[in-house]
């Protein structure tokens, strides 16, 4: 099966990792392999050899020749190169959203999905192509014209996680496209197919469509050439996804040479519910939230915040729909699956290690808390903890799999403010059906998160909204609303029509 799905994207049982523009993929061998196993069987799928330092110098060198005709090509023209990835990505979707699934082991409707939301970014940048606005102001000078507008930045690199290894690229790289920059992708030594095909569908669009070179690719079989690359003064944006440990040495070494980095790292998230709150919403939510892709999503709920009159009846709500999952868990390809394997074998060590501490730290299991031995794999079971303090440590780190931790009670304050109690700020949810609540979570002393949402859990953002979290989630913004501005830079201009030359502020200058 995994044949069918590599030969309907083209792709070999080795592939160049390297896409150098001009339609030439690298003929590099010698700069290491990489070999994406299916976290399913643990079996190798296919391989992908990565770049060599004068592969990436190329790269380079083409983008910026590419910048100079790009920057130049009117915004609206942008769009429609933009546009033909979405149409080609809806032609391909079937193909590599199973390709995501067999690669990254989310379920196959997981994997389709993440493909629409390429589509669906795709369908926003074209917009936005027409609508890269600024602002014009009144100048305080008489006879002068004040306005601001936004040109393209440069080469914006782009860096990203296994967990969604395409769409990530999409939020960026087609935002960037319309804003007129010039795309260089580092995927995740994770995925490095699912690149590989994404960037042969959308360059032969782009190609077909008559467009220049504007998405290229690299493959680091280490990390000496992505260090480079966030050390590379020819890149004035490094957009990076992954987690707040590597992302903190990214953003530390692209502000020492006082680049621009947009940083969404790793998340915490928490739901809670107070006595109001409609189960019949609030269950499902939370088991999509905290089980969902395994709980390798940026957004999964680790965190649930119960009012004490309803944590029992809760609880056991939510141990009653964890054991229908368990009984759907296996290869992610099938179309029963609920549940798909982690990643990979270190992932289910840091599940079982997470699951150690908490026992040691005095929590009860409520269920799961295994990995499942009886057959091949990363399969683990979804697991609640009760019993833990939001302090401890393990409750405070984002360990990559479905743990919830749940804890109870009292008032909305101390709820508000035992969610907001963690290094991370990315996604929160409440569940309520008292207005005053609802307005007290959103206000300016609610939460503190990037994402804050009433009645839906914290999982699943739609690409219209700025997607992104602060403290140590980054503070970048990516996809929609203003997203697009991180990829332009903002010029002010003042024209002077009068035949005076007045100076602000009244200042008189004679000569
Ligand atoms: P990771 O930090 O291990 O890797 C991310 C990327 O960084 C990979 O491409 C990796 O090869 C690269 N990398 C590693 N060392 C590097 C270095 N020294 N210099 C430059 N690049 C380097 O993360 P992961 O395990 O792939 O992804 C999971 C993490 O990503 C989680 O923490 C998750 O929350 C986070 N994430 C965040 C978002 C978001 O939007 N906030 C979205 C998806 C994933």
């Amino acid at each position: 099966m995994s044949h069918a799905i590599l030969a309907a994207l083209g792709l070999a049982e080795t592939n160049s990792g390297t896409y150098l523009g001009d339609g030439e993929w690298s003929s590099t061998t010698d700069a290491g392999t990489l070999a994406p196993a299916n976290p399913a069987t643990g079996e190798a799928i296919a391989r992908v050899h990565a770049s060599s330092a004068a592969d990436y110098e190329t790269i380079v060198r083409r983008a910026q020749e590419a910048f100079k005709v790009w920057r130049a090509t009117p915004a609206p023209r942008r769009g429609e190169a933009v546009r033909l990835c979405g149409e080609a990505l809806r032609r391909h979707k079937d193909a590599l959203g199973s390709l995501v699934a067999l690669e990254m082991g989310k379920i196959k409707p997981e994997g389709d999905g993440e493909v629409q939301e390429m589509i669906d970014i795709a369908d926003f940048a074209v917009g936005q192509s027409r609508m890269l606005y600024g602002y014009t102001m009144h100048s305080e000078r008489p006879g002068h014209r004040m306005y601001e507008q936004w040109h393209p930045l440069g080469l914006v690199g782009i860096i990203s996680a296994f967990n969604f290894p395409v769409a990530v690229w999409s939020w960026n790289a087609f935002l960037a496209a319309v804003c007129g920059d010039v795309c260089i992708w580092k995927p995740s030594p994770k995925t490095p197919l699912s690149a590989v095909a994404t960037m042969k569908i959308c360059n032969e669009a782009l190609k077909a469509g008559g467009f220049p070179d504007i998405f290229f690719l690299f493959n680091d079989a280490g990390t000496e050439l992505s260090q480079n690359f966030v050390d590379d003064r020819r890149i004035p944006l490094i957009s990076f996804t992954g987690s707040t440990r590597v992302g903190r040495l990214v953003g530390e070494r692209v502000a020492r040479r006082m680049g621009r980095s947009l940083l969404e790292l790793g998340g915490n998230n928490a739901i809670i519910l107070d006595e109001s709150a409609d189960l019949k919403l609030a269950i499902p939510a939370i088991v999509f939230g905290a089980v969902g892709t395994a709980g390798q999503r940026c957004t999964t709920t680790r965190r649930l915040f119960v009012h004490e009159s309803i944590v029992d009846d809760v609880t056991q709500k939510l141990v009653a729909a964890y054991k229908q999952v368990e009984g759907k868990i296996g290869d992610p390809t099938d179309p029963k699956t609920l549940m798909g394997p982690l990643n990979s074998p270190e992932a289910v060590q840091a599940y079982l290690a997470a699951i150690e501490q908490a026992r040691a730290a005095g929590g009860k299991v409520l269920t799961g808390g295994a990995a499942l031995a009886d057959r091949k794999g990363n399969f683990v079971l979804p697991t609640i903890v009760a019993g833990l303090d939001n302090g401890h440590e393990v409750v405070q780190t984002e360990t990559f799999a479905p743990i919830l931790y749940v804890m109870p009670f009292k008032t909305l304050d101390e709820a508000i403010a035992m969610q907001n109690a963690v290094p991370q700020g990315l996604s929160s949810a409440i569940f309520t059906q008292d207005l005053k609540a609802a307005e007290q979570y959103l206000s300016a002393a609610g939460s503190d998160c990037g994402i804050a949402n009433v009645n839906i859990g914290t999982s699943g953002a739609e690409i219209g909204g700025a997607f992104g979290g602060e403290k140590e989630t980054g503070g970048g913004r990516e996809s929609g609303s203003t997203a697009w501005q991180a990829y332009m830079r903002r010029q002010t201009n003042t024209i002077n029509y009068s035949d005076a030359l007045p100076l602000a502020q009244g200042i008189k200058f004679d000569l």
